[in-house]
């Protein structure tokens, strides 16, 4: 579905951030709005994920949660950067502190 000018009602491409017809800003395209949500989404899962204590989700939180804020931090409509930055870093360290958690919980079970 192509989107249109809500100044002038032209169709404009979706990847502008001005209309070329008539200038008007572009600031509330449908994917301006997704890539700002996967931001803060992916920032949740990644700080949701360092509290959640089963092993496995945890960890697949992390990682989703990482590969939304790479995902989003370069989307052409973010205008929330920092999140998806914040989501990218937290992602990491949750995907770091999850394991590193494991490792020494179930160590002494796995290797005794
Ligand atoms: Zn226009």
């Amino acid at each position: 579905m192509p989107t249109t000018c809500q100044a002038c009602q032209r169709p404009i491409d979706d990847n502008v951030m001005a209309c070329p017809h008539c200038g008007y800003r572009v600031c509330h395209t449908p994917s301006l709005r997704r890539a700002d949500r996967q931001a803060v989404t992916g920032l949740t899962l990644g700080v949701a994920s360092i509290f959640l204590p089963v092993p496995g989700l945890d960890i697949l939180m992390a990682i989703a949660g990482t590969w939304l804020g790479i995902k989003t931090m370069n989307h052409p409509h973010i205008t929330r950067h920092k999140t998806a930055l914040a989501a990218l870093w937290v992602g990491v360290m949750a995907l770091c502190v999850n394991v590193f958690f494991w490792l020494v919980v179930l160590a002494p079970v796995l290797f005794t």
